[in-house]
Parts: structure tokens; sequence; C-alpha cells
């Protein structure tokens, strides 16, 4: 097998205190893989600026400038997270033999990488990464994060436990998920649609290099829901399943009313039929808000948006 041309793809939001890091760590890095031909020079380091507010874009520039290796991709506006990364992934598909994602506060420990080529080399066209622990997680952080994969399995969404987006694509597998026309992507979600051989490689969560998280807690509701609704329907039939229940229960009820109505003397049932009007109320406003937010997800599919817009390329 020749040498692989390594493409690292990292999105990069308000990184600018991280970033030097993480470049200096990459540099090192990718010079030993070099000198050990585990990767071709040619292996190019490409850093998409996802709309950052700070310096983000004068520090790639500057990366850029001093050393070929480092691919600078602009976007033009905070399309987030997975759309920056489908962006740098979209730009490197052609040039590279396989493609590595990472989070730009290296986070995921990098010398995982070797085991990732180590599984590449060995024929697997994906090798997700997987957190052996999250000790260096927040309490918040690890028991959100896990009750969110464990309730997408429940959801029939098939998902690497402990996986984020720090993973290894073989070039045709890289090409089999850009040919996903879907609008609203949840990569975790569907890199395991791809089949082919896959690979895990464990490795240890660690902490920043620097700044904070950009995934403050509304964005990760946010980014749970867009996992939900865009990769399974089972909520909807959940929905159902409820409203189902509760004509059950009203039917039950009816009954109870009309023997207590015969044997012994009642009040006309304020409470509850205040009850039911709540409940019921509660249900139908739930269920439309469940319907709505795949008609949402329709409307947006059916604008066929691009998912990112370029602004610039450095290469
Ligand atoms: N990120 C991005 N766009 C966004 C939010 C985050 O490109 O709108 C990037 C960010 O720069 C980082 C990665 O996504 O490289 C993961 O973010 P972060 O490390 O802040 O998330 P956490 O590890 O706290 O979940
Ligand atoms: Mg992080």
């Amino acid at each position: 097998m020749k040498t692989p041309i390594l493409f690292i793809v990292i999105p990069c939001y308000n990184e600018q205190e991280a970033l030097p890091i993480t470049a200096q760590r990459l540099t090192a890095l990718t010079d030993d893989m070099i000198a050990r031909s585990l990767i071709d020079p040619a292996s190019r380091i490409v850093l998409v600026d996802d709309g950052s507010r700070d310096a983000t874009w004068q520090v790639i520039s500057q990366l850029h400038g001093a050393d070929s290796r480092f691919e600078g991709v602009k976007l033009a506006h905070n399309a987030g997270h997975m759309n920056a990364l489908w962006a740098g992934m979209t730009l490197s598909a052609e040039r590279c033999d396989c493609v590595i994602t990472i989070d730009a506060d290296l986070q995921d420990d990098v010398n995982a990488m070797y085991g990732f080529l180590e599984e590449y080399r060995n024929g697997a066209d994906v090798v997700s990464g997987v957190r052996s622990s999250r000790k260096k997680d927040s309490f918040f952080k690890r028991t959100t994060a896990q009750g969110f994969y464990k309730l997408m399995k429940k959801l029939g969404v098939e998902m690497v436990y402990n996986h984020a987006d720090y993973r290894l694509l073989s070039r045709r597998a890289l090409e089999a998920l850009l040919s996903f026309g879907e609008v609203n992507i949840f990569l975790r979600g569907m890199v395991p649609m791809l089949g082919f051989k896959t690979a895990e490689v464990y490795y240890e969560r660690g902490e920043r290099v620097a700044g904070e998280s950009k995934y403050p807690f509304k964005k990760m509701v946010a980014f749970a829901m867009e996992g939900i609704t865009s990769l399974s329907n089972k909520p909807i039939r959940y929905v159902l399943l409820l409203g189902a229940l509760c004509a059950l229960l009203g039917l039950a009820m009816g009954i109870y009313i009309i023997v207590s109505f015969f044997s012994h003397h009642v009040v006309a049932g304020w409470a509850s039929m205040m009850m039911s009007v709540w409940l019921l109320g509660g249900l139908q406003l739930m269920a439309l808000g469940m319907i709505g937010e795949y008609v949402g997800k329709i409307y947006m599919e059916t604008k066929r948006r691009p998912k990112f817009i370029l602004e610039e390329h450095l290469k």
C-alpha cells in the first residue's frame, strides 16, 4: 500500500487561544508521521474558520503563510460545527487518501491518530476514536452526553458509544458520505450508515488546551435535538402512542363518571373536566410541536441550500 496522503480537518470557532498550541502539536505530529513514512509529505492540515469573531482567521493565515502544510478555509458565517466539518471534508476529498477530523481544542488525544492510520493500513475505511473515559469532562457534560447516547440508541439511531467526531475516513468512505444530499447533518449518526469496514481506537479524553467550550448548554440542546429529529422518526410514534393511551384513559374515565353518576349523586365534575382540558391541551400542543419540528425539517430540506458558503481557501 502506498503511503497515504492524510488531510486533517479542524473546525475552528473563536479558537484564537487554542490554535497556536494545536498547530504546534500537529506540526510535530505530522513531522513525525512523515519521518516514519506513515503519511505522504503532501498531507495537509485544513483549518476551517467557522465564521469566528475573534482573530482565528488571522492566526490561520499566519500559519498558512509560515508553513504550506496548513490550509485555511474561511466560511462566510457561523455555519456550525457539523457544517464546518463538511466544508473541510468537501474541500479535501479530491486531494487525499484519507481524512481525519478532530476538534481544535485537542481534547481528543492526537496520538490516537497513529492507531487510526494503523487500522486504515489494515483495511478499515472508517475508524472511530472512542473515549475510554470522560473523567476530564465536567459531571454535567458527562451525564448529559451519555444520556444522549442512550436515548439515541432507544430511538433506533446507530451510533458508536462515546465517539464524537474524531474519526478517520478513507477516500471512498468520505466520498460516500459527501454524496448524502441532506441539509440537516449529524455526522456521528450518518457515518454508521455508510457501512464499509470499521474499526475503533480508544483514547483518554483530556481538557481543552486553551479557551472555553464553544458548546454552551443552549447549543448542546440544539445539537441533541438536531441529532434526534434529523435521524429518527420514533418521537412521532411515541406521541401517537401517548395519544392512544390518553384516549383509552379518557374512555375509562368516561365509564367511571357514568357509573358514579347513576350510583350516587355527584356535582358535575368540574375537576375532572378541567383536568382533561389541561391534559389534552398539553398533549395536543406537544404533538403539534413535534410535528412542527419535522415539518420544519422538510421545509429546510426542500430549500436545498448549500451547507456552507466558502469565502476564501488558502491552499
Ligand atoms: N465549533 C465550530 N462551530 C461552532 C461551534 C464549535 O466549528 O459553531 C468547533 C470548535 O471550534 C471545536 C469543535 O467545534 O473545534 C468542538 O467544540 P468544543 O470543543 O467547544 O465543544 P466541546 O468539546 O465543549 O463539546
Ligand atoms: Mg472540546
